[in-house]
């Protein structure tokens, strides 16, 4: 029997050194609140404890050396918001904490089937005092305003004084600069501002107002001691925190449960009394419903996402933990109110400010479109509803018309300061495009094409009339944008750029004809609505027809763009300690060479794979593996895939390796500032369209299964369609069947086949 939990994570051993990692691998979310799993008790062991509300931010200004016309003015970052978590507690008048004392026995673990955090430690007090405490915290799926702590102490050894406060703490920050680009928000400290803070009849209050996004937040709580031992309560309270003080007259063996509730809201502009009562309507339910409730509830949530999304590997128990892990975070970490989104870290940390990016399209939303399609519609619809942001952008940017995405954003305005790597990365268009045409095929909702969709690609697609040109030979060029790879910046025709936009114009016209000829009066709204003329829409698809995508016939290679190819390699050996190069290099050093930070024209090549042919994806991969650092977590994923489409079958694994327990061992080194989200849904990626080849080509999904010799068997289910379809990957052959809706026929490599 492995001892690697199959369903959670443990740590056995309370580890010191690595408490800030931990802190993200056991936080909890619920696409709403996040909160990083911090002890209960004050502790001081480096990490950086943070509570955090999906959409909540406020903003700061950009300052530039140089500032130039369409140059954000200001950025926003997600907050670290009021504290609900801590509770401390006295033994004796000792105050118990890991740092000192002894601690016989501890176990911490998250739960992915019940969605919940425990930690268990026998610890005793520097005097001798020896007790049991038992935690277990949720972030309610069922209501999401809602997080619970419940804590058991048991006195051991000692009949004596416990004392046991539970907070709620105002005065909370974000981490400031650090020294990595990727880490840390200009803020001053006092973004988010602590209006009233109150306690009485059992309930804490904190009203905090942010400094300038015109934000509320209202966070309550509320504790329910049960005890047989004699106890009195009392408050305290300062300008930015109160606590419910309980004084126990403790006796050996008996045990003091505390059941905490915790509600966190938002709100734009001021709050007033309906949603006050909303708020405490919900704190008093809890208190009513008890944490035992919830967590059944809980339970039931989890059971159904289980149901439509779990992978179960055979004979590699590393994988299928890890696997889980990122699964799991991905749920905890997605807005699914159509407002808010899924940032690249989640809800676990400051990393990247809490913006999201175009990670979202491209690597996260396949996972819950083919197992959780609800959920993708959420996040295909906080673009539309970010359509208004898109067109101000664009004419900030000086276009006539259309639309452009912010490269990285929570509300919708751009919050990239740093242009070569950021602003110019105009293919976030195009991904939000090709993404808008696979939820509609995978879901066959034309409804959303023909109310929200249409309208998205149109507004995309004008934005490469603006930005491109026809040449002399009447070919459409892109200059001067930056494609997916980071360690390149400001080429002209980009290959993956050129072809995503080649592919979000032929979409855009599409749409256009499908709506003029099966949508009239929807077509007309739309014309009147953003003022479309016919010339655009057929100049949509010339310039899609004409699309230019640079090629070296001598060495028969598609360069990364048209100058790639007349740039030095770069020198690998001289940098081999020096990764990621960002920490260590000018950027303009690394953009003079051939030198990759993560899969671009390789990632082209899985998307629009019809557009190449085999020998080509063959060349391809065989020159930019040699040449691409993975600095970036969101590509490894990507070879990995495309490794295993060449039957490169032993990379492919060393490649899904590197993906699929990322952060579970934090091989970036850095997910102690939060999961890499993207990556996580990556390592779904390369099993499903890696090893298992699956393929959704004009509307029919295809499979082209291959089982790695490290496993046994492999099974997995996807949503198409209506339907789930579990698919069991075993050495003698692969099984189709249908688990819900109607049979489909489906190809199995080239055999066409009706799955019932
Ligand atoms: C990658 C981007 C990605 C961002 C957020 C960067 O390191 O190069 O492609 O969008 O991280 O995950």
């Amino acid at each position: 029997m492995s001892s690697i939990n199959l369903w959670g994570y443990t740590e056995k051993n309370f580890q010191k050194e690595k408490y800030p990692l931990n802190e993200t691998l056991f936080a909890l979310g619920n696409g709403y609140i996040g909160t990083r799993g911090s002890f209960e008790e004050k502790s001081d062991f480096g990490g950086h404890d943070g509570t955090f509300i999906n959409g909540f931010y406020d903003y700061y200004d950009l300052s530039y050396g140089e500032k130039y016309n369409g140059y954000p003015d200001r950025s926003h970052a997600m907050l670290n918001v009021t504290n609900g978590k801590r509770i401390d507690i006295y033994i004796n008048n000792e105050r118990f904490s890991l740092e000192k004392g002894t601690i016989k026995d501890y176990v911490r673990e998250i739960d992915f089937k019940k969605g919940i955090l425990t930690r268990r430690v026998t610890w005793i007090s520097e005097k001798g005092d020896e007790i049991l405490y038992e935690s277990e915290r949720l972030v309610s799926f069922y209501e999401k305003h809602l997080m619970i702590s419940k804590i058991r102490i048991t006195p051991l050894n000692f009949d004596g004084d416990i004392k046991v406060v539970s907070y709620l703490e105002g005065d909370v920050k974000n981490i400031t600069k650090e020294n990595d680009p990727r880490i840390g928000v200009e803020f001053q400290g006092d973004e988010l501002k602590v209006l009233e803070c109150k306690i009485d009849n059992n309930r804490g209050e904190i009203i905090s107002r942010t400094k300038s996004s015109n934000l509320g937040l209202i966070c309550l709580m509320a504790n329910n001691i049960k005890c047989d031992d004699q106890y009195d309560s009392s408050y305290e309270q300062n300008d930015k925190s109160v606590s419910h003080v309980f004084n126990i007259k403790a006796e050996k063996n008996k045990v003091i449960d505390l059941e905490k509730y915790i509600v966190y809201k938002s709100y734009k502009n001021e709050l007033n009394d309906n949603l006050y009562s909303e708020v405490i309507g919900i704190v008093e339910e809890a208190f009513t419903k008890k944490y035992d409730f919830y967590k059944q509830k809980q339970k039931e949530f989890i059971d159904d996402f289980w149901f439509n999304t779990d992978i179960l590997i055979d004979g590699d128990d590393a994988t299928q933990q890890g696997i889980r892990f990122n699964m799991f975070h991905l749920l905890q970490s997605v807005g699914r109110d159509s407002l808010t989104n899924i940032s690249a870290k989640g809800l676990t940390g400051e990393g990247y400010e809490g913006h999201y990016f175009w990670d979202t399209e491209i690597y996260i939303l396949p996972f819950f479109l083919y197992t959780n399609p609800n959920i993708a519609k959420q996040l295909v619809n906080y673009r539309y509803n970010l359509l208004d942001s898109a067109r101000k952008r664009a004419k900030e940017m000086q276009y006539k018309k259309g639309a452009l995405y912010p490269w990285r954003t929570i509300n919708g305005e751009e919050c990239s300061a740093y242009f070569p790597a950021g602003t110019a990365q105009y293919h976030i268009n195009g991904d939000i495009a090709y993404t808008v045409c696979k939820y509609v095929e995978a879901t066959n909702d034309e409804e959303f094409m023909v109310e929200k969709g249409a309208e998205i690609l149109i507004e995309t697609a004008r934005l490469w009339l603006e930005i491109g040109h026809f040449n002399s030979k009447g070919e459409f060029h892109i200059c001067c944008v930056t494609g997916p790879d980071e360690y390149t910046a400001i080429v002209n025709n980009n290959v993956y750029t050129n072809l995503m936009a080649a592919n979000n114009l032929h979409n855009a016209y599409k749409a256009a004809m499908l709506l003029q000829k099966k949508y009239p009066a929807q077509y007309k709204k739309l014309v009147d609505k953003i003022n479309i003329e016919e010339s655009e829409i057929d100049n949509f698809e010339v310039a899609a027809n004409e699309m230019y995508v640079p090629y070296d016939e001598h060495r028969k290679l598609y360069p990364q763009d048209d100058s790639f190819f007349d740039k030095p390699k770069w020198d690998f050996i001289d940098s081999e300690d020096k990764h990621p190069l960002l920490m260590h290099y000018h950027p303009l050093n690394i953009y003079r060479a051939q030198v990759c930070k993560q899969a671009d024209l390789i990632l082209a090549e899985f998307l629009l794979g019809g557009y190449f042919d085999r020998e080509q994806k063959m060349r391809d991969y065989d020159y930019y593996e040699k040449i691409t650092t993975h600095d970036s977590s969101l590509s490894t994923c990507i070879f990995s895939i495309m490794a295993n489409e060449l039957g490169l079958y032993d990379k492919a694994y060393d490649y899904f390796g590197d993906s699929v327990r990322t952060d579970i061992d934090n091989l970036h080194n850095n997910t102690s500032a939060g999961i890499h989200t993207a990556n996580m849904a990556g390592a779904w990626m390369s099993i499903i369209y890696g090893f298992a080849g699956m393929r959704v080509e004009d509307g029919i999904l295809r499979f082209s299964p291959h089982l790695p010799n490290q496993w046994n068997s492999y099974r997995f289910r996807v949503s198409f369609r209506g339907r789930i379809i579990e698919v069991c990957v075993t050495k003698d052959n692969t099984e189709f069947k249908i688990l819900h809706g109607e049979p489909i026929m489906i190809y199995n490599e080239e055999k066409s086949i009706k799955v019932v």
